[in-house]
């Protein structure tokens, strides 16, 4: 038996089997299906380490389906490092399964600046010119298998540019390292622009080091080791900077991810909690009913989805309600929702009416996978609900 598979068995003996994690699955929920739980997948990849089990599609299939969200690893008493133990697994049999093109694709745009570059010219094209109605009325995006990439395409991608430095207008209290991510320049302008305008008002120097890259959460949950840990070492030394007091992410799960490998990573809503600024007196009413989602890297991973609401309830006259906690995964989960349509739709339509039980004009979200796939489904039902991170809130009250 190989070290690497011997590595696979001792996490997974680590589980006790008692199945306190299962009702916190949204798979498992759904099925009922003992493959489909955390328990479940724990003893396939056990067999398949002791040698007792060979690799087929229906094995890749149970594996597969899970999202990721991470909602057994927080529930379980024996502290078993289930995510580890699910991306360890995928690297061993890495190359074993196919990928379909619109996993491939966000795979390449993720981990290729250039095309970036391209594609954020490209978006403005399609949608000022009408082709975007076009295309969608001519099914071309279902025709070319990019249906479920296209549905998430927000109505305002940027074309703008960043600067790599912005200085504080406040008082200086420090120096922060700004991590923006593969997609956030490109899909999430508003909320990398909210939160330089935020930091600065209250006395960071902001710092985006342009050589800073994807955080390789994609390539790692795709198996894709090599390309994952090449991702890794360039944001360790795009963030070595000493002067740096902390590393703040926009989306928790580009957090969840930097924070194994860069030092000092804090989600922007925990980090301002942390600095003590009260935002009360600086802030412009808000008359408003605000939705608040958690994502599962940020309650599950980070752990730190409290802060938001903290935050958040400094605007004045804001109503704030938070989702409650029983509901799961959202089903953007990273690239999920490309590769499970029929899984990632049935958790989206229950959140939603979640979201719709209560009236709403906006819905908080901090991470900008979860906001692209709930706002992809608030606009197919013809809900005018406005998702937004609450960075973007915060920064448009500032008087
Ligand atoms: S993963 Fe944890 S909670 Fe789930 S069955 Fe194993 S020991 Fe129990
Ligand atoms: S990570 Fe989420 S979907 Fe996967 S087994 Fe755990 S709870 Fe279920």
């Amino acid at each position: 038996m190989t070290n690497a598979k011997k590595e696979l068995l001792a996490i997974a003996d680590s589980c006790v089997k008692c199945g306190i994690c299962t009702p916190h699955c949204p798979t498992y929920t759904h099925t009922q299906n003992e493959n489909e739980s955390p328990r479940g997948r724990i003893a396939l990849i056990q067999a398949w380490a002791g040698g007792n089990l060979n690799v087929t599609d229906k094995l890749f299939s149970h594996i597969d389906n899970c999202l990721l969200c991470r909602a057994c690893e927080k529930a379980c008493p024996a502290v078993v490092p289930y995510a580890k133990l699910i991306d360890d697994f995928r690297a061993q049999t890495h190359g074993e399964k196919s990928t379909s093109i619109s996993v491939k694709l966000v795979k390449a745009l993720s981990e290729s600046k250039r095309m970036r570059g391209w594609i954020k010219s490209s978006l403005k094209f399609y949608q000022q010119k009408n082709l975007q109605k076009t295309a969608r009325f001519l099914h071309l995006p279902k025709l070319f298998g990019l249906a479920e990439l296209e549905r998430l395409i927000p109505n305002n991608p940027s074309t703008k540019n960043l600067e790599t430095y912005y200085p504080a207008l406040a008082e200086v209290k420090g120096d922060i390292g700004l991590f923006v991510g593969c997609m956030g320049e490109l899909l999430d302008f508003e909320t990398v622009n909210a939160a330089i305008q935020v930091l600065t008002y209250i006395g960071f120097n902001v710092h985006l080091p342009e050589t800073q890259v994807c955080c390789g959460a994609l390539a790692l949950h795709e198996g894709d080791t090599e390309t994952a840990h090449k991702l890794a070492k360039e944001n360790q030394i795009a963030f070595a900077n000493k002067k740096l007091d902390a590393i703040v992410t926009i989306a928790s799960g580009c957090g969840s991810t930097l924070q194994d490998y860069v030092p000092k990573v804090i989600d922007i809503s925990h980090f301002l909690i942390q600095t003590n600024f009260d935002f009360s007196h600086v802030l412009k009413p808000l008359d408003t009913n605000i939705r608040l989602h958690s994502p599962c890297t940020l309650k599950n991973v980070m752990k730190t989805d409290k802060s938001v609401l903290k935050l958040l309830n400094q605007i004045p006259n804001a109503n704030i309600s938070s989702l409650p906690e029983t509901v799961q995964c959202c089903g953007a989960a990273g690239n999920y929702s490309l590769k499970h349509e029929k899984m990632a739709k049935t958790l989206l339509n229950e959140l939603l009416n979640t979201v719709l039980e209560k009236p709403a004009d906006y819905l908080v979200s901090s991470n900008i996978g979860c906001a692209l796939h709930i706002a992809a489904g608030l606009r197919e039902r013809g809900e005018n609900i406005t998702v937004v991170h609450p960075i973007v809130l915060l920064a448009k009250q500032l008087r």
